[in-house]
């Protein structure tokens, strides 16, 4: 507590999809072990390091034990902020390591070997409050950003703007945010559910379901006051980042491109955010939370009280190369980045 604690930077290459197999993509991307990867091509050969990294074979199961995802559901439980988020180039696997595959269709459910992140936190939190047998609240709240504006994927009706405030005993925070109290696994997964199907997508080139939105579902911990022991609340917070693209490359134009030139534009204030907070203490300057409702969104997760757990996620194809790279320099920046929980 009060101490500086890094941020937890683990990497997870997905396989080579149908499309890239059959069209004879090359695999660039080969983990070393010991959380180490090699990039391989013909100019650009690196080696980066993460706490963790997760290859085409590793299982869900080993991403939610292998990555400190359960240590954060307990965290969260002992009353601190949490976050993890999910971030790499769109098609990367961000929405698959987060839910698994049943975000993605709606005919059959998934089989439980492949759920994500998400719904194995949820099981393992309402295990540990049973088990703990302390009197805990759960409720959760979902909101996405789209086009610079927030809105509650939560709350019934047609989507409207929410305002986003800041107080000095709050930091940054959303106005009129539905929040919504659950005590079963059946009740968070279809809030999940409900909330994903909300959420903006629009098919393009790269993958057939992009979402077009920065998702943040908020599990919302309280324990009362028992026995003596102050009551305590804690966030865990996950969140989906829209993917970054270059435009062209998608074919996105017209309000395809809008969307992809807000999606550029926060993902960028993120990344300088990232960068300035990456330096020494004493070394930084202002941080530009400011610049973007993402930023300011992530604000405590990233520079103030917050722990919080990275997955970048990046596809081992030769022609990512490029996006490839630019996510493992930004994930590598990450790991310099500390706050004090
Ligand atoms: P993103 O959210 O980053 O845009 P998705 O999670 O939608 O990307 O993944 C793109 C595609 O790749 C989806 O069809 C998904 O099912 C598949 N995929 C991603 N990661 C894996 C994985 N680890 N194993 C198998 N398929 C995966
Ligand atoms: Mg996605």
């Amino acid at each position: 507590e009060g101490r500086e604690t890094r941020l937890r930077v683990v990497l997870r290459v997905r396989p080579l999809t149908c499309t890239e197999t059959r069209r004879g993509d090359q695999q660039v991307v080969h983990s070393l072990g010991d959380g180490a990867v090699h990039v391989s091509a013909a100019r650009h050969g690196a080696t980066f390091g993460f706490s963790a990294v997760f290859d085409a074979g590793a299982s869900q199961e080993a991403v939610f034990e292998g990555s400190g995802m359960r240590q954060l559901v307990e965290l969260a439980m002992d009353g601190y902020s949490c976050t993890v988020f999910a971030f790499g180039q769109t098609g990367s696997g961000k929405t698959y390591t987060l839910m698994g595959p049943l975000a993605q269709s709606d005919t059959q459910p998934a089989s439980p070997a492949l759920l994500g992140l998400m719904q194995r936190s949820f099981t393992c939190l309402l295990e540990q409050s049973r088990s703990r047998g302390s009197d805990l609240a759960l409720s959760a709240s979902y909101l996405e950003i789209y086009n610079e504006q927030i809105r509650d994927l939560l709350s019934p009706g047609p989507p409207c703007a929410l305002p986003l405030r800041w107080s000095k005993t709050r930091g940054f925070y959303v106005e009129n945010q539905l929040s919504v109290e659950f005590e079963s696994l059946e009740a968070i997964v279809s809030l999940l559910l409900q909330g994903s199907q909300r959420r903006r997508t629009s098919a393009h080139a790269l993958n057939r379901h992009s979402s077009r939105s920065h998702a943040l579902l908020t599990i919302h911990v309280r324990s009362r006051a028992a026995g003596g022991c102050p009551s305590k609340q804690g966030t865990l917070c996950f969140v989906d980042l829209a993917g970054s693209e270059r435009v062209k490359e998608t074919g996105s134009s017209g309000e395809l491109s809008l969307e992809a030139n807000s999606i550029n534009r926060s993902l960028l204030a993120l990344g300088h955010c990232i960068s300035l907070l990456a330096k020494p203490r004493g070394k930084r300057t202002h941080i530009p939370y400011r610049d973007s409702k993402l930023t300011r969104l992530l604000a405590r997760s990233l520079g103030g009280s917050g722990i919080t757990l990275m997955v970048a996620c990046i596809s081992p194809s030769s022609r990512c190369l490029s996006e490839t790279l630019s996510t493992l320099h930004y994930a590598s920046r990450a790991r310099r980045v500390t706050t004090r929980p």
